[in-house]
């Protein structure tokens, strides 16, 4: 069992209240892929970067199961950069430098050895690149999972579109999802944006936990309130990893399956934000996803005596 992870791969500069980095390793690809792999391998990424990549960077993924030969390296330049600064709730941050450098001129290339993945997880791009590796799978993967954001909504509306009709989940956050639909009661919002293609609609709400839409379905997972919430940079990216990793693990892409696979999406987002870049996502072992995922059940468990 494989599953495509495509999104970018980057340096980014992170400034929250606890702290700054000025060069970390970021991108929705990498953290998408640390934490799918957790549940399956290989994960074979499609990416792009610089000659600036650090070739131990690689050689880590690699040895957790990440296949890089959809990655392609531009000598003489740069990896896609990005700098963020968070607020003081730490749930909005201001976007200070996107230089794409690499990813101006991405032409994704699925290889031939991922061809036979059944699951795809498309990163935040560009909706034309999303499509384009949609359009080269010569078998449709079992599930395709989409994640955009407000920009693409601006300036790309109908290359959107277009991608959506070809997806089985869409992941936004609360604020996309009303952008996207015109609607601001999410129940609502989520009927238009299932009626533009998607059969499963995921709604991030950051520390208040997610809601997953299908049919006249809602499911709700919480975010587990944590003591010390240090870089939430690629939390969206690592939930969408958990999610994606756990359904091809267990091969059932059922809505009473996805109630679970968003819980342990959590799960692993919750790692994310302890450590700055997806620094604690390359410590966690399985032991400690396990523990995490109990403390969400019991999160959640409560006897009712229904009067
Ligand atoms: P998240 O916090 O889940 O939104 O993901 C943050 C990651 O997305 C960072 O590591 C960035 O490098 C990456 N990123 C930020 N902006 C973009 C963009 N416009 N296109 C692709 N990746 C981006």
């Amino acid at each position: 069992m494989s599953l495509i992870s495509v999104g970018s791969v980057a340096f980014d500069a992170i400034e929250t209240p606890f702290g700054k980095v000025d060069r970390i390793v970021g991108g929705a690809s990498v953290y998408i892929a640390y934490a799918a792999s957790n549940f399956v391998t290989p994960v074979q990424v499609i990416s792009i970067v610089g000659d600036d990549f650090p070739v131990s960077e690689m050689d880590e993924m690699k040895s957790r199961g990440i296949q890089l030969e959809g990655m392609e390296i531009v000598a003489g330049k740069k990896s896609f950069f990005w700098s963020g600064r968070y607020h003081l709730d730490m749930n909005t941050r201001d976007t200070l430098v996107t230089d794409l450098n690499v990813l101006a001129d991405f032409i994704p290339v699925v290889p031939e050895s991922y061809q036979s993945s059944e699951f795809l997880m498309l990163g935040n791009l560009a909706p034309s690149t999303q499509l384009s590796v949609i359009n080269q799978m010569k078998t449709r993967p079992k599930l395709i999972v989409m994640d955009t954001m407000n920009f693409w909504m601006d300036i790309a509306l109908d290359d959107l579109k277009a991608v959506l009709k070809k997806v089985d989940v869409l992941m936004v956050n609360d604020s996309e999802a009303r952008q996207l639909s015109g609607e601001y009661s999410l129940v609502k919002a989520a009927k238009k944006i299932m009626d533009m293609g998607p059969r499963f609609l995921v709604v991030k709400k950051g520390e208040h936990g997610a809601l997953l839409f299908h049919e006249d379905h809602v499911f709700f997972a919480p975010a587990l309130p944590l003591e010390e919430v240090f870089d939430p940079t690629g939390a969206g990216d690592t939930f969408a990893g958990g999610f994606i990793g756990y359904l091809a693990k267990t091969k059932d892409i059922s809505f009473e399956n996805m109630k679970t696979a968003i819980i342990v999406g959590s799960a692993l987002a919750s790692f994310c934000v302890e450590k700055f870049g997806p620094n604690r996502l390359k410590e966690i072992t399985k032991t400690d996803i396990e523990q995490r995922i109990s403390q969400f059940v019991q999160l959640v468990n409560f006897d009712i005596d229904l009067v």
